[in-house]
């Protein structure tokens, strides 16, 4: 009751065109939620992403529902779960890409979920690590764990898209520790944006040698074309 009141009086707005959102609606009204830029790479195995990383890392599978497109609702969606508290975007764009990806792609054949960690500064500062409602929401209809202690970020890292591929890898090479409890058969890593892959390659390097045999990738996101 309360809550319907307070419907009226601060209607939910839609984070990217503002218009009052639909009880049903969260975040994105229909038309903005339809005009999210999907990948569609849950119909190609070898999309940009595992093409990207394969050399580095052996890959079973790669994946991400949408693009990152500068001023487009996912960048807005993503700001608000990085930079404005609201880290319940991060469960929604879960429930989003599961519309889009078959239960039998092979990053779905996973036996454990890995966030990408932040360093524990960085995590007081948030608050959150703005992965763990996606990653979360997989582990639930995977059921299967989700492991936010078995990697480590020993190091704070800077940012990496605008340095060379030799100074993004001396930043993030070392940067992980893996603390392993049991061995996994095929773990699934999950990002917010991939961008450079430097940081994806290097925890799923670090897991490889010490927590599992197989490493897949997942993001909500994939920015292209924006390496130097
Ligand atoms: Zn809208």
């Amino acid at each position: 009751m309360l809550n319907d009141l307070l419907s009226v009086w601060f209607p939910q707005c839609c984070w990217n065109c503002i218009q009052p959102l639909a009880k049903e609606q969260k975040w994105l009204c229909v038309r903005c939620a339809s005009k999210l830029p999907k990948t569609y790479f849950e119909q190609d195995e070898n999309n940009a992403i595992k093409t990207m990383l394969k050399q580095y890392l052996p890959l079973e599978g790669a994946y991400a529902p949408f693009y990152f497109i500068q001023h487009s609702p996912i960048q807005k969606l993503i700001h608000a779960l990085k930079y404005q508290g609201k880290k319940h975007v991060s469960h929604w764009i879960a429930q989003q890409s599961a519309q889009h990806i078959p239960k039998e792609h092979p990053v779905l054949q996973c036996d454990g979920i890995v966030p990408v960690p932040l360093h524990p500064s960085r995590l007081r500062k948030r608050g959150y690590n703005q992965v763990t409602g996606f990653g979360q929401y997989w582990a639930n209809v995977l059921d299967v764990p989700y492991l936010d202690k078995l990697l480590l970020r020993k190091n704070q890292t800077k940012t990496l898209v605008r340095m060379s591929r030799e100074a993004r890898w001396e930043e993030v090479k070392n940067a992980f520790l893996v603390q392993p409890q049991k061995e996994y058969k095929h773990l699934l890593l999950v990002d917010d944006v991939i961008t450079t892959g430097d940081t994806l390659t290097a925890c799923g390097n670090a897991l490889l040698n010490g927590a599992c045999n197989k490493i897949s990738v997942m993001g909500m996101a994939y920015a292209q074309n924006i390496l130097p």
